[in-house]
């Protein structure tokens, strides 16, 4: 499977000056590019056969701009061609939203004199050799070779990209390499499921174990201080000295938020795949789940979207790191597995405000448990896991909460050993 490692390099005056002279050329290209397309996208506009230019055209003008501009060649060519690639995704994502009828999409925004342009090397142009890499470029003599951290090792190497982070001020290099994992999946019939929440993560594992995890909030700590920057931003002309020092403030805030809550994933889906002896981990489906939805929306995402979001990433995390374990997530649909009561079925009606399930049958319980406990039923019944289900059954009996000793999930009566 593919990684990506980001390392901080250290950069001499010399070599930062070729790197902003490479950058400015894949910047340039980037804006012409999209100006190309912006204007191919107009003309189409009323177009029955819309006629728009893709990567591979602009791609085929490269050598031709080399030929009357030679300065374009101190960029090594791979790294001209990533730089459209990235625009092509960036102006069809573009294109989709606005096929899918928003028209508040807007175009990809050109690229600014002090925006450092990443330098995509894909397959070809670098190399790395005894904890250094090297990039190719023609722009003078000095070369772009910086030093990786020791014993650092990177074995089949498909991507690397060096670009500038404008809020640490330095520059990084982030090295897309595959890895594999130290072990094969391999069922050992103990599972662990994990209704996943915004304030927290609730986890049963076949021992009828229940395990918390409260979800660390950096965005409700950030949610103040980024709605004074704004209020006190928009006080201000805009583009003004002033708003730009704000604007520069804001954005440094909103960063250190989104790298708090990355962080915070990292370490918690490392920390459920190491402590848990089960190989398998199933978690609910965010499709279908509800989430609580704040009443004034950021303008084209709203909360909702934006913590599916955040779990959607957080399930991406645990994912890898499962795999390189040897372990596996899967992903369980999640319909009514907040609203069934687990232990006889019958579906009430749970808004988000109702943390505990309140059951005629007898039944009173956390809801976030009881979704969990659904989610662990499904998946065993869906596969016709019978001797996982019973232990799992069983195990929940010893706790004082009576599963049903056959799931009511299942269509077919479950071959049933003994007695
Ligand atoms: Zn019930």
């Amino acid at each position: 499977m593919h990684v990506a490692a980001k390392i901080k390099i250290q950069v001499t005056p010399e070599q930062e000056d070729v790197l902003w002279h490479l950058s400015e050329k894949c910047r340039l290209v980037y804006n012409f590019a999209l100006a190309e397309r912006n204007r191919n996208y107009q003309e189409n506009k009323y177009r029955s056969d819309k006629q728009y230019i893709g990567y591979v055209q602009q791609a085929n003008a490269l050598p031709e701009l080399k030929k009357k501009y030679p300065e374009y060649q101190w960029v090594y060519s791979k790294v001209l061609q990533t730089t459209l690639k990235s625009l092509d995704d960036n102006f069809k994502s573009f294109v989709a939203l606005r096929q899918n009828g928003d028209e508040d999409a807007n175009p990809p925004r050109f690229k600014g004199k002090d925006h450092f342009c990443t330098l995509r090397y894909n397959q070809s142009g670098f190399k790395i050799e005894e904890n250094r890499i090297r990039f190719s470029h023609f722009y003078n003599n000095i070369p772009l070779v910086f030093t990786l951290p020791e014993g650092s090792q990177f074995t089949n190497v498909k991507q690397v990209d060096l670009f500038y982070d404008d809020i640490k001020g330095a520059h990084y290099v982030s090295i897309v390499h595959v890895v594999q994992p130290q072990q094969d999946y391999r069922d050992n019939g103990l599972y662990q499921a994990f209704d996943l929440g915004v304030t927290k993560h609730v986890g049963v594992n076949s021992h009828g174990k229940f395990i918390e995890f409260s979800v660390a909030r950096p965005d409700t700590y950030w949610k103040t201080p980024i709605a004074e920057l704004q209020a006190r931003r928009d006080h201000c002309k805009k583009k003004s000295r002033k708003w730009q020092k704000l604007n520069r403030l804001k954005r440094k805030c909103e960063r250190k938020r989104s790298n708090q809550i990355k962080d915070f994933q990292h370490k918690l889906s490392r920390k459920i795949v190491e402590n848990t002896r089960a190989n398998t981990i199933l978690v609910g489906d965010l499709s279908v789940k509800q989430m609580p939805q704040s009443r004034q929306a950021t303008p084209g995402l709203n909360r909702s979207t934006q913590n599916t979001g955040h779990l959607s990433r957080f399930i991406g995390f645990l994912t890898y790191k499962a795999t390189l374990a040897g372990k596996r997530v899967i992903k369980i649909d999640e319909q009514n597995t907040t609203k069934a009561c687990c232990v006889c079925g019958a579906l009430h009606d749970m808004p988000l405000w109702k943390r505990v399930m309140e059951c005629e049958c007898g039944n009173t319980m956390d809801r976030d448990r009881n979704s969990a406990v659904n989610i662990m039923v499904l998946f065993l019944s869906q596969n016709a896991l019978w001797t996982g289900y019973r232990l799992f059954a069983g195990n929940l009996r010893q706790t004082g909460l009576r599963i049903p000793k056959i799931p009511r999930y299942s269509q077919e009566a479950p071959c049933v050993s003994g007695g």
